[in-house]
């Protein structure tokens, strides 16, 4: 009950938003079910941002507002800052949900990831300035560990709400030059199943390309949401049988992977991955057996970043990318693995 109240008087007090209070920008994305635009207020009220970003979204909209409502109240720090979201029916379309964030940078993990400099380029924007220092593997496994320890923070933050988010990839990892770190974006696909929200419309599809092998499972199977009550009363329950969070973790470890090694970051390479660990039963140990004699430079060079300092970032790797899910690793304790043990980039490494 207290929960509504305080819902209820926190969107009291937030800035509400019209139609015409925006002038559309660029496209920065579209997917099946909505467009993304940079957007600005045509007339800057006072004491406000002036720059968001603005999903205009189909009849699924519903659920991305709800979910992001819910994110915001329970563990804002891990998603982008949603600000409003409304049903705009005036549209010659039909209903459209319009939704809100604040513009949080230009950067997302997948464009950070195509540039040669990665991960100098992490590096320069954590840090806000250029170090000139001697590149080399340990620097790199410096920077890779920080923006581990960021992904998994925000995804410890929503899972700990009891939201898996299901579309985990560099795309929907936004650089938040606000609060210098990485945050998860696009609920579009969230299931929240303490109170029965798990819904992905039949056209959706889960990214193949970072999707943990159980992804025809979780969608065949809950297709729809049970009633709140009873799943509220269920869901504890369901969580402890199926980790459906693990889900997320396995997409997480293959980011992972593709930070340590440079030629799995292409999307061929990746796919080709994937088809590789699959003919392994999906053991990341079969297929490091199966690729290293061969490997080439690039290859060889990201088996020793994973190997430095007693093979500790493979441990972790191996313990995200499992076939089943019940032997991954969950967020929580990724973060207190011993990978982390080490500092990470900023001398203040508590406050990443
Ligand atoms: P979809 O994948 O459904 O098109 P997303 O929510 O992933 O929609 O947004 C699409 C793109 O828009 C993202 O990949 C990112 O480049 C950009 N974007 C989304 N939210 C923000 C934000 N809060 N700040 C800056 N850019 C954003
Ligand atoms: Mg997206």
């Amino acid at each position: 009950f207290d929960m509504f109240v305080l819902a209820f008087v926190e969107r009291l007090f937030r800035p509400t938003f019209r139609k015409d209070d925006f002038v559309v920008g660029k496209k920065l994305g579209e997917g099946s079910f909505g467009v993304v635009y940079k957007v600005s207020l045509s007339k800057k009220r006072s004491n406000e941002e002036s720059e968001y970003v603005l999903k205009k979204a189909t009849e699924y909209g519903a659920v991305e507002i709800w979910m992001n409502e819910r994110v915001r109240r329970a563990c804002g720090n891990s998603c982008a800052d949603f600000v409003y979201g409304f049903l705009d029916k005036s549209s010659k379309k039909g209903p459209e949900y319009w939704l809100l964030w604040k513009y949080e940078g230009e950067s997302t993990l997948a464009g950070l990831l195509q540039s040669k400099e990665f991960p100098y380029n992490v590096e320069t924007i954590i840090l806000g300035k250029v170090q000139d220092l001697p590149k080399g593997l340990e620097r790199e496994n410096k920077i890779i560990q920080t923006i581990m320890r960021q992904l998994l923070f925000a995804l410890d933050g929503l899972h700990s709400t009891g939201i898996i988010h299901r579309d985990v990839k560099p795309q929907n990892i936004i650089f938040s030059e606000g609060s210098r770190s990485f945050k998860i974006i696009d609920l579009g696909a969230a299931a929240d199943l303490r109170v029965g929200i798990n819904y992905i419309p039949k056209e959706f599809l889960l990214d193949p390309r970072y999707a943990a092998p159980e992804q025809y499972i979780m969608s065949t199977q809950t297709p729809s949401a049970p009633s709140a009550p009873v799943a509220a009363a269920l869901s504890p329950v369901l969580w402890q049988m199926n980790l459906p969070d693990r889900f997320d973790i396995y997409s997480i470890g293959l980011i992972f992977l593709q930070m340590a090694f440079p030629s799995l970051r292409s999307d061929s390479n990746l796919i080709q991955f994937n088809r590789q660990l699959k003919r392994c039963d999906y053991d990341l140990t079969a297929w490091r057996k199966l690729v290293e004699p061969r490997a080439s430079a690039d290859l060889r060079r990201g088996f020793e970043l994973v190997d430095l300092d007693g093979g500790i970032g493979w441990e972790l790797l191996t313990s995200m990318v499992r076939y089943k899910a019940r032997q991954r690793i969950s967020a929580k304790a990724a973060l207190a693995h011993p990978y982390f043990d080490r500092q990470g980039l900023l001398a203040l490494s508590v406050m990443q």
